[in-house]
């Protein structure tokens, strides 16, 4: 990376701050290239890769808002009471063909086009039937009054859903009301992922002295797939040279990115370091937050990597912080600024100046409607329990100490990730 010299000079790489490493990934990754065209059915998730302009007016007829009668605004009375007579109906999928003349009233549902002659809708509550097809009014209305316009919602040619949008259902909606069947999409970015650690035991395994299941490759393949990624997961890696050479290289030539967890502690760093250079080019950041200190990040090849801590809270933090918008960028989604939230925390928090945590919180509303907020209990970064409990990062700003129970803190809400 060519700029590497600048996170290094502006900052002290022992405690690089949260927001600049940010900063530095996501302005690395490019999106991947590569299309495709998806029927509505199949783009939910997807991230468009093209402006979608609206080939019509929405709506494309002016109609009516109202269930009642289609007349010509001149012939509202402006005191006292007028009488119209009613010349016909006009249902949904039924329009009116006629034309509505002076003294003439069409019976008109809400969303039908409003008939040739017509400007105003009175709702039928405001209407008085009279025998032999006719209606009185009383004076009080406005002349296009309960019309909605051509083009009212939507004005044809106008960009409807950008490129970069990841597709909701509701934008799914609007398409097929545009009669649009069919969307270019950006390919998905295939994601490797695989586990490092010799004390590190497959399920269905017979745990030994000192042994662990693999769990971080579960909340990973998790977290990968509900971004909308092709996931390709390498299984575990044990602590050894040749073995992780081995992994490193064949993940680089067939992902878009790899994602690997431990290794890269003090210590375990300098020993993967010397084979990640070998491939390409990559930082080890001592991030000024908790939990998850240690980060690798860079390039292998054309494969972005990042290299997350083995503590399994440390993964999920690290992964919200950093590798999941890096991942929206490389699918090519346009960025957005973090929705935060304020909340009352319940209970004192203990936090000790010097980085930014991530506690693991529960945010309620209580029976006020009031949003709060308590923590999981037991912060340590292996409490796997304590995350899965939580519904938001608690976040603590680095300067900031213990916090009093009563008091107002930031939360970053995950109810969709995590
Ligand atoms: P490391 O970063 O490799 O030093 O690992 C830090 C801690 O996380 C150690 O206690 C590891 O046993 C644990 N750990 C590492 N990888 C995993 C994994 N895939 N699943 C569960 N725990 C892990
Ligand atoms: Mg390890």
């Amino acid at each position: 990376m060519s700029d590497r010299a600048t996170c290094h000079d502006d900052f002290d790489p022992n405690s690089l701050p949260v927001p600049r490493a940010l900063q530095f990934i996501t302005e690395k990754i490019a999106p991947v290239a590569g299309f495709e065209r998806l029927f509505l059915r199949q783009a939910l998730d997807r991230v468009l890769d093209e402006d979608i302009r609206s080939p019509r007016d929405v709506p494309p007829f002016a109609n009516s808002a109202m269930d009642g009668y289609a007349l010509r605004g001149d012939d509202l009375p402006q005191a006292g009471t007028a009488e119209l007579t009613v010349v016909g109906k006009a249902f949904a999928g039924h329009p009116f063909t006629g034309t509505v003349g002076t003294g003439e009233a069409v019976r008109i549902m809400t969303g039908t086009p409003l008939p040739e002659g017509a400007d105003t809708v009175i709702m039928q509550e405001r209407v008085e039937p009279l025998p032999g097809g006719r209606i009185r009014i009383q004076a009080g209305h406005r002349a296009g009054e309960n019309v909605r316009q051509a083009g009212e919602d939507i004005a044809a040619g106008s960009v409807v859903l950008a490129r970069g949008r990841r597709l909701q259902p509701a934008d799914l909606g609007l398409l097929a009301s545009l009669g649009i069947a069919e969307v270019r999409c950006r390919r998905r970015p295939r994601v490797a992922l695989f586990s490092t650690g010799d004390e590190l035991r497959p399920l269905g395994a017979t745990l030994g002295p000192g042994e662990i299941y693999d769990s971080n490759r579960y909340t990973l393949h998790a977290l990968l797939t509900r971004l909308g990624l092709e996931v390709l997961d390498l299984g575990a890696v044990p602590d050894d040279r040749a073995a992780l050479a081995e992994a490193l290289s064949s993940a680089a030539g067939e992902a878009d990115a790899l994602i690997t967890s431990g290794g890269v502690s003090v210590g375990e760093a300098d020993y993967v370091k010397g084979l990640l250079e070998e491939l390409g080019e990559v930082h080890f950041w001592k991030l000024a937050m908790k939990p998850g200190r240690p980060l690798a990040f860079g390039q292998l090849g054309r494969c972005y990597f990042f290299g997350l801590p083995g503590n399994p809270v440390s993964v999920a933090a690290t992964f919200y912080q950093f590798v999941a918008p890096a991942l929206r960028r490389l699918a090519g989604e346009a960025p957005r600024r973090p929705l935060t939230l304020r909340a009352v925390t319940l209970e004192p928090l203990k936090k000790r100046p010097g980085r930014v945590d991530f506690q693991r919180g529960i945010l309620e509303n209580d029976e006020a409607g009031r949003l709060t907020v308590r923590s999981t209990g037991n912060q340590g970064s292996h409490v796997l329990s304590s995350m899965s409990r939580a519904n938001c990062f608690i976040v603590l700003d680095q300067d900031q100490g213990d916090v009093p129970a009563g008091t107002e803190v930031t939360v970053q809400y995950f109810p969709d990730l995590l």
